[in-house]
């Protein structure tokens, strides 16, 4: 495969909270050199332990509208109460360099790259094993945030709605055993790298191997 180069695609990962997108998330990245991820906007409030330019860019909300304003926003939704959107530019320099970019965002961010490159688009929906693993997901992680019972139903509504745009993606992982989960995330890029339209200079490549016969 060396001897092509291949056009860099654009790999989303939706879920609603709680059902495993970040590890699995992480362990792609770790898994594969030319994969990077996109840093996304948002002006919710930074959580204990996040990184500023590592998890999230955190702006103010004048921020985000000059970004939306300046055309520097590849998508952008409001999700929670909050916005979130996805820079342009080091999406756009990291496919040019050959590289594959890993998206973490809702459905309707997806819904709006899948207008702008349909083609260049994998989607990748993970659901929970079941309502009770869920729920028992975003209880625990609500220790750490010591959030009301209030949130936590109010969380678990948004994932029932999140839930339900399942049929607009390609693939979808029901992450039951975390590490089966990783593996077939990574058999959905390995597979996705090798589709036909997506090898640039594969005509030359045919007709070389024949022109010696
Ligand atoms: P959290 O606040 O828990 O990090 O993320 C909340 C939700 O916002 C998640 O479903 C996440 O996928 C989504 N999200 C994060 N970044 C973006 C983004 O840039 N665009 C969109 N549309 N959704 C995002």
């Amino acid at each position: 495969m060396s001897m092509l180069k291949r056009r860099g695609l654009m790999y989303v990962l939706s879920s609603p909270s709680g059902a495993g997108k970040t590890t699995i998330t992480r362990a792609l990245l770790k898994n594969n050199q030319d994969l990077t991820a996109s840093i996304s906007a948002t002006t919710r409030q930074r959580r204990a332990g996040e990184v500023h330019g590592q998890d999230y860019f955190f702006v103010d909300t004048n921020k985000f509208r000059e970004m939306v304003d300046n055309r520097e926003m590849l998508e952008h939704a409001k999700v929670f109460d909050n916005y979130y959107g996805t820079p342009k530019g080091p999406v756009e320099e990291a496919l040019s360099n050959g590289k594959d970019v890993i998206f973490d965002i809702d459905w309707q961010g997806t819904q709006q790259l899948f207008e702008l490159a349909a083609e260049d688009l994998v989607r990748v929906f993970i659901l929970p094993p079941s309502r009770m693993a869920l729920e028992k997901r975003l209880r625990d992680r609500s220790k750490d945030t010591l959030e009301t019972e209030e949130q936590i139903r109010g969380r678990m509504s948004k994932a029932a709605d999140e839930m339900s745009h399942y049929t607009e993606y390609d693939y979808v992982i029901i992450n039951e055993d975390i590490d089966k989960a990783i593996t077939q995330a990574q058999l959905i890029l390995d597979s996705e790298r090798l589709k036909r339209r997506r090898l640039a200079g594969l005509s030359e490549f045919v007709r070389g191997l024949k022109d010696g016969l």
